[in-house]
Formats: structure tokens, C-alpha cells, sequence
């Protein structure tokens, strides 16, 4: 199932490449975006929501995606938590010269939940430094849990989407240059997890105005999502609805105002970005 939150906070299943249609009334309850919690219980709850989704969608209201404005398919989540350089190549690029040891370690660090922003335009700001896009395989946490087994780590997963991890570079801290509003594009919408068989065999591609710039398979990432799940979680409870991104792939770059970012996952479906 393909799950959407658009036009501020209505919950809607995307059912075609043009249509979505508005499950709302599903819900055991909604608040519009004010609190999250009608997010946040679908995130735990949705084997149990489920049917009454799925009924909704033949009843709901139905939109042409191109008249909604999607929001990000996320709400409010208590964190948003990623890995750093977790595909070989990208490690090269970055770090010009070999490998430096403590970039093959693996590791996590937090980006701020405001800077996430859904599908649409986003405005740099004024920095000296490049700011870079770095396009990425991510999901969102169903069932909580503090130190999840490797073994069952994807039960935790509710679905999958894309997520743009957009970063100043240069010197200071991580979490800062990446959490700047507007820097975390998610979207289009999520793919719920039972949809995907393979994470590992999900290919991501990003264009930056009509040129292929980063084309990966996800398993080729160095540390799996199963073990993501596992090393995040010795830190740090996992919450329902918490976003995870999975690290970029080689190929990041500047972008300026006047760009367009296509980035396209295989089952996921593909999330536009203008710059601004
Ligand atoms: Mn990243």
C-alpha cells in the first residue's frame, strides 16, 4: 500500500500513478497535523488499521495526485537518524585519499525532524560553503524497540521511501549542516514494508537536472538495514514513526538555485525537488 499525508494532514492511499484517494475517516481518530498521534498509531498499529484502509479506499474521496499538494509522509517524528557513508565509493570521493579508518566504522548520527520538508521547492540558504544533495534509501519505523536483534530488525520497518539528506559541507558539526529547514526532503509517499521483498534489490537513481548522478543497488550498501536497526537501537529507543536513512550512495554534488532533483527508488516511486 502506497500511504500519502497531503493537503495538511489528510491521510490518503495512492492507487494509480495519477490518483489518491482520502482514507481519513479510517481513522480512529485525526488531528490535523497538530499533534502526530494518528501518525504515529498508524506507524505502530497498521496490521490492525489495515483493513479499514483498505475499505476506505473504495468509499474515500479520490484526487488527482496533480491536484493535491503532498505533504512528507512523515509526521512529527521524534527523530530522524542516519548513516554515515555507508557505500564504499562514496567513502573515496569523500575522503579524497584511501580509506581513513574511522570512516569504515560504522555509525549514526541525527539529523533535526525540522528540517524535513515534502515534495516541492526548497530555498538554500545563503551559505559560504557548497551545499550538496545526497539522495537515499529510507524508512520509518513501525514497532518500537530498544536493542532489536539483527535477526528481527525488519519487523520493525512500517515502509519504505526516499529521503534527500541535504548538507553544507565543510568543517563543524554533522547534525548542524545537515539540519538546516527544507534540508530533508522525504516523499513522495511510503510503500508500506510488505510491498517490498528485497530492500537489497531496490535501485537508486538521482538525476540533477536530466543526468544521472548517483545509481546504486541499496545492498550494496556496506552496513545492511537489518544491522543499522540493530547498532541504532543499542543507542537509542526506536519510537514508532522515527525516519531512518540509510547513507549515499557515490555520486553526491553541488546543487544552486535553478536545479531540479529527480531522485527514483524501484518500488518507491520518484520524488521531485527544485532548488531555490
Ligand atoms: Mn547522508
Amino acid at each position: 500500500m502506497k500511504l500519502a499525508l497531503f493537503n495538511d494532514g489528510r491521510l490518503g492511499v495512492v492507487t494509480d500513478d495519477t490518483t489518491v484517494v482520502d482514507v481519513t475517516p479510517a481513522l480512529p481518530q485525526h488531528d490535523n497535523g497538530l499533534g502526530a498521534g494518528f501518525w504515529v498509531r498508524l506507524c505502530r498499529d497498521f496490521a490492525e488499521l489495515r483493513p479499514a484502509i483498505e475499505a476506505a479506499v473504495a468509499t474515500g474521496t479520490r484526487h488527482a495526485l496533480a491536484d493535491v499538494s503532498l505533504d512528507a509522509p512523515v509526521l512529527n517524528p521524534t527523530k530522524v537518524i542516519a548513516a554515515a557513508s555507508n557505500y564504499t565509493e562514496h567513502i573515496e570521493e569523500m575522503s579524497g585519499k584511501g580509506l581513513p579508518e574511522w570512516m569504515l566504522e560504522s555509525d549514526v548520527f541525527l539529523k533535526s525532524p525540522s528540517s524535513i520538508t515534502g515534495q516541492g521547492a526548497i530555498t538554500l540558504p545563503s551559505l559560504d560553503a557548497e551545499i550538496h544533495y545526497e539522495c537515499e534509501l529510507a524508512f520509518v519505523i513501525g514497532k518500537g524497540g530498544k536493542d532489536i536483534p539483527v535477526e528481527s530488525a525488519l519487523d520493525h520497518v512500517f515502509g519504505w521511501t526516499i529521503l534527500l539528506d541535504i548538507t553544507e559541507r565543510g568543517k563543524g558539526d554533522r547534525s548542524r549542516r545537515k539540519s538546516y529547514d527544507g534540508f530533508t526532503p522525504i516523499g513522495p509517499w511510503i510503500v508500506t514494508a510488505d510491498e517490498i521483498d528485497s530492500w537489497e534489490d531496490l535501485r537508486i537513481v538521482m538525476n540533477l537536472n536530466d543526468v544521472v548522478r548517483q545509481d546504486v543497488r541499496a545492498g550494496d550498501m556496506l552496513v545492511s538495514v537489518p544491522q543499522i536497526i540493530a547498532n541504532a537501537s543499542q543507542v537509542m529507543t526506536l519510537n514508532p514513526g522515527d525516519v531512518v536513512t540509510t547513507g549515499a550512495p557515490p555520486g553526491v554534488g553541488k546543487i544552486e538555485p535553478g536545479d531540479r532533483i529527480e531522485a527514483n527508488i524501484s518500488g518507491i516511486g520518484q520524488l521531485l525537488v527544485d532548488i531555490r
